[in-house]
């Protein structure tokens, strides 16, 4: 595990947040992978400490990115050409359903990557790596805002 007492992390770009990004990668050292099994995502980077999962709504950031992946990138498109006589009307819904079912499953880490991704463009200096080295203050802002958890 990194410690960031001992090494600062050198800091992150723009364009490296999206690398890390599409790689599933930890936004703050670009080193561990966001997720320690299919469907869960760590709480904390295994290598830099940096929380990740901050619990009390936060999964809805994916959550809606998910769900919007799903609906207007396969099923309105599918049940569209169901409408207007492209496929048959009752294929449409078998096949707008199936991936209704299976496509949130398949996206579920891409989305939580872009949740992570898209918080930490917005909010750059949020990520432990770009603060001032003269910040003596070594906890995440979010770990402030959260005391007891
Ligand atoms: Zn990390």
């Amino acid at each position: 595990m990194h410690d960031p007492k001992l090494q600062p992390l050198p800091k992150v770009t723009h364009s490296q947040l999206l690398l890390r990004g599409l790689c599933c990668l930890c936004p703050n050292c670009g080193h561990a992978k966001l997720f320690r099994s299919r469907l869960r995502i760590h709480h904390n980077c295994p290598e830099c400490g940096m929380r990740l999962e901050r619990g009390d709504g936060y999964y809805l950031g994916p959550l809606c990115i998910n769900y919007a992946a799903v609906v207007f990138t396969f099923v309105l498109p599918i049940l569209l050409l169901g409408f207007f006589g492209c496929i048959a009307i009752k294929a449409a819904l078998i096949i707008a359903a199936a991936g209704a079912l299976l496509l949130p499953l398949l996206l579920y880490r891409f989305s939580w990557s872009c949740w992570l991704t898209i918080y930490y463009l917005c909010l750059p200096d949020e990520l432990h790596a770009n603060r001032s080295e003269d910040c003596d203050d070594l906890s995440f802002e979010e770990d402030r805002r959260s005391p007891g958890t």
